[in-house]
């Protein structure tokens, strides 16, 4: 049995969480539950952080954190509980597969099979920001040597591990010579010690038109932190949905999973919301418990749901679906496959 920390979060994260939780449980994943309470309710109770030291204990002391989506609110004053707990737990690399399932879901893109690596400690999610004076506000972008050889040499040996065979690095150093040009410089100094796989730098505008438009050219990219949020997101969508997505967050110590959209609040509490992206978080989470033969059969079986058209509305379409569920029906479509 393995003792995991879960947080049911904001918006539609208790309505996928309990789907994917419905899920593990019928297919037997040797798993036990801490919930633990963030986001939205502890933030309203006056903890501008969205987490107490409770919740903190036990996060530590289980390691590995299942997490649903919280809402982090508008405004000065509140801090982002999603970077504060990247940054506080040390989770390094923030490793996001995207792949189509081409011909259960529409897509333009049959053959696109991406993982990004997108840095998560860095850059201008490092939470320097602040006003110099009422007319003006400054954020500051941090990127570190060690940091760049860390989540650099993470996305070659994933690939490696991975059989892939192609890692691109996207920044943009013919402006921000400094900083993007230091994780440049190091993505080229690290790509050496790794001559079979072929590797390249674009810069990153062009880069992600390229990924829009033929992302089938794509394998592994490494990325610092804020492309790496954008980019995952427009991959996700062209594979017919961001709800299809999901994140391992991994530092040495700790690692927490979770969907890579946010909380949803347009459809939370309507029963519409695909649960797809947190049960894909909780098959990577099995696979970092070594727990693999169970996180293929519940594979296989979500699969064969998407394979019989039983479709949620955000990839329900006509010619491609051949029923349209909410999430606790899709849940169940999954478990009566396993
Ligand atoms: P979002 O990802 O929540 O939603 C964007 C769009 O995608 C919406 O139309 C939504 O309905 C749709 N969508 C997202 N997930 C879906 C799913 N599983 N099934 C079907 N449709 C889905 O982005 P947003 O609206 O910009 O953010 C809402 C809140 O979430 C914000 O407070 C933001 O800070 C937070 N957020 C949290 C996380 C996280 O907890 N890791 C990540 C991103 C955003």
């Amino acid at each position: 049995m393995h003792r995991i920390t879960i947080a049911k979060g904001d918006g539609i994260g208790p309505e996928i969480m309990d789907a994917t939780l419905r899920i593990l449980q019928a297919a037997g994943a040797p798993l036990e539950f801490d919930e633990v309470e963030i986001g939205e309710k502890v933030y309203r109770a006056g903890n501008t952080s969205g987490i107490s030291s409770q919740a903190w204990q036990i996060i530590r002391q289980n390691r590995i954190f299942l997490k649903a989506p919280i809402t982090t609110p508008q405004g000065g004053g509140y801090k982002s509980l999603n970077v504060t707990l990247r940054k506080t737990l040390n989770l390094f690399a923030n490793v996001r597969p995207c792949r189509s399932y081409h011909p259960c879901i529409q897509t333009r893109h049959p053959e696109l099979d991406v993982v990004v690596i997108r840095e998560n400690e860095e850059d201008l999610y490092a939470g320097i920001e602040h006003q110099q004076t009422p007319e003006v506000v400054q954020c500051l972008k941090l990127i570190s040597r060690p940091g760049c050889e860390k989540i650099i040499r993470y996305a070659f040996e994933y690939a490696r591990q991975h059989g892939r065979k192609k890692v691109t690095c996207f920044t943009k150093d013919n402006i921000m010579k400094q900083t993007d040009g230091l994780f440049h410089r190091v993505f080229q100094e690290i790509a050496a010690e790794y001559p079979e796989f072929q590797s390249e730098h674009l810069i990153i505008d062009i880069g992600t038109a390229r990924l829009a438009d033929t992302p089938e050219r794509f394998d592994v990219i490494v990325v610092p932190n804020l492309y790496g949020d954008i980019i995952s997101d427009v991959v996700a969508q062209i594979t017919g949905s961001v709800g299809l997505a999901g994140s391992a967050n991994i530092g040495t110590s700790f690692a927490m999973f979770e969907a890579i959209h946010g909380s949803a609040p347009d459809i939370a509490g309507e029963d519409k919301a695909n649960p797809s992206g947190l049960l894909q978080a909780a098959l990577m989470m099995l696979d970092h418990l070594g727990e693999t033969e169970v996180a293929a059969r519940i594979k296989n079986a979500w699969l064969k749901t998407l394979e019989e058209g039983l479709h949620t509305a955000d990839i329900f379409r006509k010619g491609y679906s051949r029923q349209l569920l909410g999430t606790t029906a899709f849940a169940d479509a999954v478990i009566a496959r396993l």
